[in-house]
């Protein structure tokens, strides 16, 4: 895959996905991830597991 401002090769975009659960994305960096994630099986797969284990810690803060 070309690398270029949209299309963002996987470690960007898996730098994102971790950025992402520390602070709200910019708007250009959250449509670059998306379009990343839609086309990118392994890196969906990541972000699925980050926010899992988000919402597992979450839950754990809760109780
Ligand atoms: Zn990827």
């Amino acid at each position: 895959m070309k690398e270029g401002w949209l299309m963002i090769p996987c470690r960007t975009a898996n730098r994102l996905v971790s950025e992402g659960m520390d602070r709200p994305l910019g708007l250009g960096d959250r449509a670059r991830l998306r379009l990343h994630l839609a086309m990118c099986v392994m890196c969906s797969r990541v972000e699925r597991q980050m926010d899992f284990l988000r919402q597992a810690m979450r839950h754990i803060g809760d109780g």
